[in-house]
């Protein structure tokens, strides 16, 4: 039943890119495994996926454990959903990217445990770009700020932007968000030459957006990683224990 979601998944991810000139590679297909458990992980594994995307950290952790074997240094876990300044410890080492830093004060923290073990924190900014109430991430007004403070730490590296779009039924009602938020991830790679941010953003290449109901579009406004998690492993059911 994955195999076969995959497959369409992939399908519509090459349809995509054909229909906007963009090449397959650079998109990353991230399977957001959050709520399933680590057998179906292995599963989508063999069916060729290697990028997986948890909300939370216990989580991610807990189904790291369950797997064994080869899964360990061949899969690359995403942290996506907000984080907790408590989690970050036990976070580190265990994700290749955290897509959710959407202040200071969480990058300050960040970047205090990841010198404690001397390493570089690769992180998106999270931005909230339909100024949604209920929704978590940097408003379009403060994003150059904060990239500007973030740039200084020492243990983190600025990787690009990410953004949760607004429940929609009709996908396209999304598009003009993801063109805004490619245009300001273009302008931010532009800046190389200012002086506040110079030699900061080298690796700001990623761009984070698209989710089941809404990839497509995302691809077509210039995505270059999406998360989906319902279109591969079906309807989620939210268990006590989780
Ligand atoms: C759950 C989640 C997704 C995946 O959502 P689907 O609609 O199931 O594809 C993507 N991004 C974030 C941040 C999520 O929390």
């Amino acid at each position: 039943m994955i195999k076969a979601r995959i497959q369409d998944i992939e399908a519509r991810i090459q349809a995509a890119c054909d229909r906007s000139g963009r090449k397959r590679a650079e998109v990353t297909l991230i399977a957001v495994s959050k709520t399933n458990p680590a057998n179906l992980v292995e599963e989508a594994y063999h069916c060729g996926l290697r990028h997986f995307g948890e909300n939370k950290v216990q989580e991610m952790c807990k189904k790291q454990e369950e797997l064994t074997g080869h899964f360990k240094d061949d899969v690359s876990w995403h942290l996506i959903g907000h984080l907790q300044s408590n989690k970050i410890k036990q976070l580190l080492g265990k994700t290749v990217l955290i897509h959710s830093v959407d202040t200071f004060k969480l990058g300050q923290r960040i970047n205090a445990e990841a010198a404690k073990l001397n390493m570089i924190c690769d992180i998106l900014v999270e931005v909230n770009v339909a100024e949604e109430e209920t929704k978590f991430g940097v408003s379009v007004a403060h994003l150059t700020e904060l990239l500007s403070q973030l740039s200084e730490l020492p243990h983190i590296r600025l990787r690009g932007l990410m953004t949760i779009a607004p429940y929609v039924v009709d996908p396209e009602q999304n598009r003009v968000h993801f063109s805004k938020m490619h245009e300001l991830f273009i302008d931010i790679q532009g800046k190389n030459n200012d002086n506040n941010l110079k030699d900061k953003i080298d690796h700001f290449n990623i761009l984070s957006m698209g989710m089941t109901g809404d990839f497509e579009v995302a691809i077509e406004e210039g995505s270059t990683m999406v998360r989906v998690g319902t279109g591969i492993f079906g309807e989620r059911t939210y268990t006590k224990s989780i």
